[in-house]
Order: structure tokens, then sequence, then C-alpha cells
């Protein structure tokens, strides 16, 4: 196996707090890092670095852990550009916009939809994101979930059968039809192409026992739970993922303390989506009563062509810097880390010796940047399993 060392490296974070100053993130100043295949192989201070087959100088820049990803809705047609334009002129989101994307995604052919998902999986990948995860929801039939799903599972494991979006049009009057429906034929014809099952628990989209019996019937067939809730209000969400011991509940935005009391016991990931907030111009999760209280916590992008159209982790580090109260190191390694521990995940969203060589090489001295310097385009170079 050939060896590719990586030079001038003017700060590395590791995530490794035994490595380094220490800290969570692990930084080494003036440090390198071996790849070894796949993997890492070596990290430390420059001049303690082993010999390698060749070597790759990033000229004095931040190397980062690639960005983990841990919640996307990049199977979709249409644009909703229209409705963001309303929604800033004043009207208010609810979960209803859904049906427009519902019905572009169900008209167009395998092809465009899969044309558009690789068109933001790049975009995805230019802004340093290594993993990530994709879900079905805008089918909402067996046959449009199930190739929302195969289609998704073509540049991911990580994928999430999300039939329990909102309830199908089809079945308006009869939600617990859908229900059935979600639970039956498209669980087994999703099942096989997806790792997790998720539902939108939420007013206007599924209560607490449907999101029940959905998760439970996910789980009997091998799927891990995941879960949106507690976005637009309070509710019964959170204690529902802790209780069935989802790895995930996302969004977060509203919640009493019992609800972060349940998440600080729990071992259920707390998953924030700033790129919400700012698109739907509401009031953000509280990032630091989360940490505080001692809970799991991951930053995502929440990809989708409805409440927040952006592929960038690193808008979503400084938003969560500037709005909810992170700090730009906490910010890190939830959209590392923690996106890793949303997908129960432990060989990325670090660079320790073995993990996977997936890497963010970004241009600038400091990781600092992401949040101190929003918007500008600061990932160099990507490296997946590697390679380059
Ligand atoms: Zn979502």
């Amino acid at each position: 196996m050939t060896s590719l060392m990586l030079t001038g490296i003017a700060e590395l974070v590791t995530n490794d707090p035994a490595m380094g100053d220490g800290s969570d993130l692990g930084l080494i100043h003036d440090a390198a890092l071996v790849i070894e295949g796949k993997r890492v192989a070596w990290v430390g201070p420059a001049v303690a670095a082993p010999q390698a087959d060749s070597a790759h100088d990033v000229g004095g820049r931040a190397v980062v852990p690639g960005f983990v990803d841990s919640h996307s809705h990049l199977v979709f047609a249409g644009d909703r550009s229209e409705e963001f334009a309303a929604r800033m002129a004043g009207r208010s989101y609810s979960a209803g916009g859904i049906g427009a994307t519902v019905a572009a995604t169900r008209a167009a052919s395998d092809e465009q939809l899969a044309a558009n998902l690789a068109r933001h999986v790049a975009e995805m990948r230019r802004q340093g994101t290594t993993t990530v995860e994709i879900k079905s929801g805008y089918g909402l039939t067996v046959v449009d979930e199930s190739r929302s799903l195969a289609l998704a599972r073509q540049v991911t494991n990580e994928t999430t059968f999300l039939g329990a979006h909102i309830v199908a049009p089809e079945y308006a009057g009869d939600p617990d039809g859908y229900v059935d429906l979600v639970t039956g034929p498209m669980l087994d014809a999703c099942a096989p192409h997806a790792r997790w099952i998720d539902v939108f628990c939420e007013q206007g989209a599924f209560d607490v026992d449907q999101a029940r019996t959905i998760l439970q019937a996910g789980k009997a067939k091998g799927l891990g739970a995941r879960l949106h809730a507690n976005q637009l209000g309070h509710g019964d969400g959170v204690q529902l993922a802790c209780e069935v011991s989802a790895i995930a509940v996302d969004h977060c935005t509203y919640l009493s303390d019992a609800d972060v009391d349940a998440l600080a016991s729990s071992g259920t990931t707390a998953t924030l989506l700033p790129g919400v907030e700012f698109s739907t111009r509401s009031p953000y999760p509280d990032a630091r009563r989360l940490l505080d209280a001692g809970c799991y916590v991951a930053l995502a992008t929440d990809c989708n062509p409805g409440s927040s159209y952006t592929t960038s982790m690193p808008l979503c580090i400084a938003l969560a810097v500037r709005e909810m109260g992170m700090t730009p190191g906490e910010a890190l390694l939830a959209a590392t880390q923690g996106g890793a521990g949303a997908l129960d995940r432990d060989e990325v969203g670090h660079l320790q010796v073995g993990a996977t060589a997936d890497i963010a090489v970004l241009d600038a001295p400091s990781y600092l940047h992401l949040a101190y310097r929003p918007g500008v385009p600061l990932v160099h170079a990507v490296f997946i399993e590697g390679r380059q």
C-alpha cells in the first residue's frame, strides 16, 4: 500500500483530545498527516513525521475532518424560489409546501432526478462535505419512494426512508390509511434501499402516535430510527425519539426543560439545522442550552428545496456560531464528529489514526475562518477515502 504525506499544515484538527493541545478539537500546529490507502496512518507534528512514498504540501493551510452532513433531502425536482420570495415578503412557512415538490418529483424521470442529485452532491463536495445522508420523501407512492431511495443509494450508504414526510395527497381524507401504506407495502419496497427510517412529526404532518407506529415498523424491518421534531412548535416528538432510542432527532428548535433532560440522559443526538431558520426567518434553536446540559449535538444542512436550500456546512457553522451560542470549535465538532454520531459512524468525523481519510483543506490558516469569514468559499481541496 502506498502512502501519501500531507505536509505544510499550519493547523490540523484531529478531534482527538489526546492529541496536540488537548482540547476537544485536538489541534496540532505545524503538523503532518500520512494517508495509507483509505485510512489515516499517522498524525503529529511535522518535525516528527515518518517517511512516506510521496508528499503533498498544502502550503500553510488548515486541515479539518471532512464535514458529515447527516440530514438532507436531495432527491427532488422543481424549484420553490417564488415560495421563498413570498415568505420573505411576509407569508409564513408551513409543511404544506412539500406538496409542490412531490408533484414535480413524481413527474420527473429517473435520469432527471439522478442528474439533480449528482449536481447537489458535487456542490456539497466542493464545500468540504465527505459524508452525506439523503432522505426520500418527495414521492409518497410505493414506486416513487423506492426509486428515490434506489437513486440515493447510488451516491451514499446513508439513505433514509421518509415516506412519512407528509400525508400523500391521495390520502388527504384518510391519514391512517396512509400510515398503513407507509408501514406496509411502501416499507417493504423501500427497506432494501434504506439504512434509516424517519418521520416528520409536526402539526400538519404526523402526530406522535402515528410516528411511533411508523418508527417501530421500520425498526422491525431492521432500519434505524431518526425523527424530524419540534421544528415549528413544542410537541412530544423529542420525547418519542428518546423513548424509541432514535439515533438522532432533528430540528429541536422548541424544547421544554423536560425535552432537554430527556436528550441529556439518552444516546440520541440533537441535530440542529440553522439553514431552516435562516431560510424561513424563524427563531434559531438554542445550541448553548443543549451543550451546557451535556447533550450530543450535530449540525446539518437539511438541504431541501422548500425550507433550506443550501448545501453549505460552512454556512451552517457560521450561523451556529453567530445565532445559536456555539463557539467556532463546538460548531466544527458538531459538523464533523456530531454528524458522525448522528449516523452511528465512528470511522468518520475525525482524523485519528485508523479513521477514513476524509479530509478538507481550507484556504485559511485556521478552522476559525469557517465562522469568521462567512460566505467565502474556503474549501481548497477535499480528500475522500484518501483520494483527492
Ligand atoms: Zn428535513
